[in-house]
């Protein structure tokens, strides 16, 4: 590990780098059989640890700087709710592999790890600060026990409980970034973007934004509009953004969560690895340096933000075979040898290849 390695994540988005995360694993490990649709708890932590192991390094070599441990939806309450007969699993058990599983794999690969901080079923359920920000605690001291680098909160569809959630992590003396899943129509208390990124820049969050639930170009015009609000206020962060790897322009207030394909035929919305090139670029000219992706993103599309940015990064991912197609010079098909070019795959509308009706 070299010194530049070492650096916190806040020395280095100071320092003005451009920061890559890694992808949505509850879809990555559900595509495979490891999590249930559904209740997409982590139990795949303790009943197939080399699963969990293969998805970190696969984001890694592809470019990730950030690898979080999966325990998304690990507090107790998720757990209770999707909980199956013989399931006694705990969220502090869950926590502490998934920390010990990221830990392993961001040594290797000169990654930082992150402990992901869930928005909870019992502020859903109404059941009031102390009891939501207990649950919080619960995953939050496995977290600082194993001295992750950051804590990431994230999918939170209400700034209040976000804020809650801000209060609980500061306690750890950790960076802490918060990102919530929300769209142009505000949260899920009908409050504005506007006043979501004000509040969230007001928390002592040390980086802000949004990730999951809605597409590229959606979740950066959403952001958009919240950096404006927070820089017009004098407020300075750093800004994150992790959008859902799927289109979702139908999507109304909930993005992905409310259109036909959620949750079991998502592959026909899927972006393709030239979107995810176009949200790298879109996202850093924008003044975002904390970039990833959530559900929908696999390690292929980390990929192309790594390679999109390498210049901005001085690096190319560890896997990468050659920028902007040029590797399909060597297919044997010439009239695909001649799509070895950056202008086809930018032009290029994908269509679905179903018979229109
Ligand atoms: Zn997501």
């Amino acid at each position: 590990m070299n010194l530049s390695e070492k650096r916190t994540i806040l020395d280095r988005l100071n320092a003005g780098e451009v920061i890559i995360c890694d992808g949505g694993y509850t879809h990555v490990l559900e595509r495979r059989g490891y999590v249930t649709a559904g209740p997409y708890t982590p139990e795949v932590v303790l009943e197939y640890p080399t699963a969990v192991r293969e998805i970190h390094r696969e984001f890694a070599l592809c470019g990730a700087d950030i690898l979080e441990a999966f325990s998304f939806n690990g507090t107790d309450d998720n757990l209770n709710k999707a909980r199956m007969a013989d399931n006694k699993l705990c969220a502090k058990e869950i926590c502490e592999d998934g920390c010990k599983i990221v830990q392993e794999v961001a040594k290797e690969q000169g990654c930082l790890a992150a402990g992901p901080v869930s928005s909870t079923d019992s502020y859903r359920k109404k059941l009031g600060k102390e009891k939501v920000q207990e649950e919080f605690r619960t995953q939050i001291a496995v977290y600082q026990s194993f001295r992750m680098d950051l804590l990431i909160a994230e999918f939170f569809m209400n700034v209040e409980e976000a804020e809650w959630a801000v209060e609980v992590m500061q306690e750890t003396g950790l960076p802490v970034a918060i990102s919530m899943c929300i769209g142009p129509l505000g949260d899920h208390n009908n409050i504005s973007i506007e006043e979501c990124g004000i509040r969230l820049a007001k928390s002592g969050a040390d980086i802000i934004g949004l990730n999951c639930r809605f597409e590229p170009d959606i979740c950066l015009n959403t952001l958009k509009r919240m950096k404006a609000a927070v820089e017009k206020e004098g407020i300075k962060v750093h800004w994150m953004c992790q959008p859902a790897g799927y289109r979702t322009a139908d999507g109304g207030r909930d993005g992905f969560a409310s259109i036909p394909e959620t949750a079991l035929a998502l592959e026909s919305r899927l972006i393709s690895r030239w979107d995810a090139h176009k949200f790298a670029r879109r996202a850093y000219e924008e003044g975002v340096r904390f970039i990833g992706g959530c559900c929908g993103f696999e390690p292929y599309h980390i990929r192309a933000l790594a390679e999109e940015l390498h210049e901005e990064r001085g690096r190319l991912p560890k896997n990468s075979r050659g920028l902007y197609a040029s590797s399909l010079k060597y297919h044997h098909n010439p009239i695909v040898q001649a799509r070895a070019n950056k202008e086809y795959w930018y032009n290029l509308i994908p269509t679905d290849g179903r018979k229109a009706t």
